[in-house]
């Protein structure tokens, strides 16, 4: 039942802030766009508008790109000490900290999830990742380099890192304020200076913390946030000549077209993309730990994660045990408006993304694929789908082959290992991967073997600032989180002196 059960409501203050028109963050200033047009955000639990949103265009980010420049270049920020930048930082930390009920709810009405998982998952991972990289500001080091072909003591080298410049972000909906932190805190700490473009679905947690990146002191212009649509303001960003650096989360499509854009003055591009992550159970692995964890792999979010463990393989000694155990698990699973204290799983972002999984579960039948239940919409209002598995797949259906961003799990059977590794490694993606074995020798055996940027033994979608994640093959390029992603952030500068 999409309908709520005593739903709690939301806060007077979140009532008051969706209520006012919102306004773009540039040089610390909140400003109408420059055509004068918003756009709405709606709430995916009723399908209703929930807020108007000034909507950016190449202008405002002409306008955003000025200030990010003239802070890196002249402004407090180019001379603040990495340990001020720091304290900052981690201001910021205890500032959401502060807000955190706030933006729980600001984000479960915005994207549609249930507000107990912004709460226990979004918010504080934003919360620690702040707080992790304040502490990289004043580890960012070089090196002393002995000069190989040249008699000890002629040369005195070192390398530098230095700040990238002005970095460009666009995010996605489907963890709006976590994938602005991730993409502000390395950028921060490393001393850039960022023009953020939230995903046009769920600006409105990414606005919310323009307010408290104003209030902790951040000079003017460090962080410019420009709300509007991807094909306008985030494709002016992405090719605008006076951004050094675009990072970009998204789908592996728009990935594609931001690199076309960067190449107009050859800025550094990172991108975090798609994924159709193996998640793979062998026939030894402790049952109770697997369905449970094989269900939360796909289940969490709504499926609209990234990393999501979207084809389940099953060693066909178990496959019919487990995957009635997941099924069983879908059926489950209460689908509610986020607000109401029993849901588990919320709505789909949008009514795009509805329409997106409806489509693949109907392709995936045609195709010959069965249902175990589920794969349907619930109720008319809203955008809440029925969490399904499906089996009696082939590896040349769409629902196998491509990333369906929502709550549709792929079953297949395996019996032979070495084929269980090619079927796993088959596809564009190389974003994630999970492994279900009681036998640990196995488990980095077949860890080492697939060919992911993240691999889970016994556990599924865990996430921490200090880990790296990112994509091999089709997945994207480089890593965000742990000090990997300051590498992105920074150039080195070679210094060599002749003494
Ligand atoms: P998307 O189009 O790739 O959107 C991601 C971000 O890129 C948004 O901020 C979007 O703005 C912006 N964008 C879109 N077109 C652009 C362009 N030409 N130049 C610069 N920026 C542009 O993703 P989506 O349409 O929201 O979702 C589609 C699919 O992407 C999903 O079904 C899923 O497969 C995948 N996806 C992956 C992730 C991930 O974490 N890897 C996250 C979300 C979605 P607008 O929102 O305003 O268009
Ligand atoms: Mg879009």
């Amino acid at each position: 039942m999409a309908t709520a059960t005593a739903a709690v409501t939301p806060d007077s203050k979140v009532t008051q802030y969706v209520a006012k028109q919102q306004k773009m963050l540039i040089n610390g200033k909140w400003v109408d766009a420059q055509s004068g047009k918003t756009f709405p955000t709606y709430n995916p639990a009723t399908g209703e508008v929930l807020s108007r949103v000034a909507e950016g265009d190449k202008a405002d980010i002409d306008l955003a790109v000025k200030a990010a420049r003239a802070a890196f270049e002249t402004g407090p920020w180019s001379t603040m000490s990495a340990s001020e930048r720091g304290k900052l930082i981690w201001r910021l930390a205890d500032a959401l900290e502060k807000n955190a009920e706030e933006f729980a709810q600001l984000e479960s009405l915005d994207n549609g999830k249930p507000l107990k998982v912004a709460r226990a998952g979004d918010i504080p991972l934003s919360i620690d990742n702040f707080r992790y990289f304040a502490g990289w500001a004043t580890k960012i080091e070089g090196n002393t380099i002995p000069l190989g072909l040249r008699q000890p003591g002629k040369f005195f080298a070192y390398t530098l890192r230095e700040p990238v410049g002005v970095v460009g972000q666009i995010i996605p909906w489907n963890f709006p304020l976590l994938m602005a932190v991730w993409k502000l805190s390395p950028a921060l700490a490393a001393g850039c200076t960022i023009v953020l473009k939230p995903a046009e679905q769920t600006p409105l947690t990414a606005l919310r913390l323009g307010e408290l990146i104003t209030e902790v002191g951040f000079p003017d212009g460090v962080v410019n946030i420009v709300p509007g649509y991807g094909e306008t303001a985030g494709a002016a960003l992405a090719a605008h000549p006076d951004v050094d650096k675009v990072a970009f989360t998204g789908s592996t499509e728009v990935g594609k077209l931001i690199i076309k854009a960067s190449v107009g003055n050859l800025k550094k591009v990172s991108l975090e993309l798609g994924g159709k992550s193996p998640n793979v159970v062998l026939g030894d692995a402790d049952i109770d730990a697997t369905i449970p964890g094989a269900a939360a792999a796909i289940f969490y979010n709504q499926g609209q994660v990234c990393s999501a463990g979207s084809r389940l393989f099953i060693e066909k000694s178990i496959f019919d045990k487990v995957v009635d155990g997941v099924a069983q698990k879908a059926e489950s699973i209460r689908v509610r408006q986020g607000f109401d204290p029993e849901s588990d799983m919320g709505p789909l972002v949008s009514e795009e993304q509805m329409h997106r999984v409806l489509g693949y579960m109907e392709e995936g039948k045609k195709e010959g694929a069965k249902s175990l239940g589920g794969g349907e919409r619930i109720g008319d209002k809203g955008y809440f789908v029925k969490p399904s598995v499906l089996v009696n797949t082939n590896p040349n259906m769409k629902v196998v082959k491509e990333e369906i961003f929502g709550p549709v799990v792929t079953a297949i059977p395996f019996s032979d290992p070495n084929e269980l590794v090619t079927q796993a490694n088959d596809s564009m993606y190389g974003l994630a991967a999970g492994i279900w074995t009681r036998d640990i020798k196995k488990a980095h055996a077949l860890a080492a073997k697939l060919r992911a940027g993240t691999v889970w033994i016994n556990c599924y979608n865990v996430f921490d600032a200090a880990l790296p994640f990112g994509g091999y093959k089709q997945s994207g390029w480089g890593r965000e989180m742990g000090h990997e992603a300051l590498e992105h952030y920074t150039e080195v500068k070679s210094v060599c002196a002749a003494l």
